[in-house]
């Protein structure tokens, strides 16, 4: 009995190890695709608006003298556009480097979701200049406990993704209401949307959909880095499609937190 209890037990271990050994290599790889992936990411989203900036200057040099003022502005709109390009990419980048370490810890304040929302759309107003904005949020929304700077990186992305991924000329829609302990804050577009099976993975690091033209640049980090900043809020984030099945929609809830007492305005100017 002894002896049997003995193989079972040795059995019962080799299977722990050959399933610790099957969940290591399984980690490995998923380390390794990471790497490949952030490598060949790196190259080419740093490469290509790269190019474009040199490309530019050099003409806007060889050029000086000859260039009308409308060919010189186009060339500096350029530079500018893609030095933006480099400055949202590295950015995601530090954003998803803390993300994974776990360190990414918001610095909250009680915050206006208004005030977050307008400061991404203002960043992303060449992003925005060929479509209507439509902002409907609920002008009664309590304030929220978030870090500001982060949120507005996440509408950032949002928007960015709204635009990139719609045709030109249609709408972008933010939409915010109360729901009893939580805010939920739409952000919609009226592309094509994401397939179904697809809705829980591009929330994935180098997640992306294979788009039919499979043009649209991107790194797969956006969505990745939305979701690892509002769940360090203690929110949620998830992809759904929007009204009539038309587009996307990228739906946020984020709780309401126990506001402190403001003193209203009239009470403050009476101090
Ligand atoms: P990126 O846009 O850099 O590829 P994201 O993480 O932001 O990375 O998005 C992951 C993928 O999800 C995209 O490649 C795209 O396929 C899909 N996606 C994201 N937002 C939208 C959207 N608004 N409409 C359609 N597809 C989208």
């Amino acid at each position: 009995l002894v002896g049997t209890l003995a193989d079972q037990g040795a059995v019962a271990i080799e299977r722990t190890t050959l399933a610790a050994d099957i969940e290591k290599a399984r980690v490995d790889a998923e380390t390794e695709r990471l790497r490949t992936a952030l490598l060949s990411s790196l190259s080419h989203d740093l490469r290509t608006p790269l190019v474009s900036i040199l490309g530019a200057a050099s003409s806007l040099h060889a050029y000086e003298e000859t260039l009308k003022p409308a060919q010189r502005l186009d060339l500096v709109q350029t530079i500018q556009e893609e030095a933006e390009r480099l400055n949202r990419f590295v950015q995601n980048l530090l954003d998803m480097t803390r993300i994974g370490a776990g360190a990414l810890t918001p610095k909250t304040d009680w915050v206006d979701l208004a005030d977050v929302v307008g400061a991404a759309t203002g960043r992303a107003k060449r992003m925005l200049r060929h479509r209507p904005l439509r902002l409907d949020l609920d002008p009664d929304l309590p304030l929220l406990a978030l870090d500001p700077i982060l949120l507005e990186q996440v509408f950032f992305n949002l928007i960015d993704n709204a635009c990139k991924y719609s045709p030109d000329g249609s709408a972008v829609t933010i939409w915010a209401r109360r729901r009893d302990r939580h805010v939920v804050i739409e952000v919609c577009d009226l592309g094509p949307g994401i397939p179904e099976r697809d809705r829980e993975r591009v929330f994935d690091m180098f997640y992306r959909v294979q788009a039919g033209d499979g043009q649209t640049a991107g790194t797969g980090l956006g969505l990745a880095i939305c979701r690892g900043i509002i769940e360090a809020h203690g929110g949620t984030i998830s992809a759904q499609s929007g009204i009539n099945d038309a587009g996307t929609c990228i739906v946020i809830t984020v709780p309401v937190g126990d506001a402190p007492d403001l003193p209203d305005q009239g009470e403050a100017d009476a101090q």
